[in-house]
């Protein structure tokens, strides 16, 4: 089963990556790497924005 996420149904206008991981934890791991590498969130900024909107997240994960 692989869990996947895209930037664009995360909120993002522009950034259509799609972020892959075999466990939800795997999932938001690599969502964590892009997010800072590309969208310029910090380690913390990144946690605050997951924690603020867990939920949201949760049901943009699509299965496969
Ligand atoms: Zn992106």
């Amino acid at each position: 089963m692989t869990l996947s996420l895209n930037c664009k149904d995360a909120g993002d206008p522009v950034c259509t990556h799609t972020m892959y991981g075999e466990t939800e934890e795997e999932l938001l791991q690599n969502a964590k790497k892009h997010g800072i590498e590309v969208h310029g969130y910090t380690e913390e900024s990144w946690n605050g924005e997951i924690a603020r909107n867990s939920d949201h997240f949760r049901k943009l994960i699509k299965t496969s």
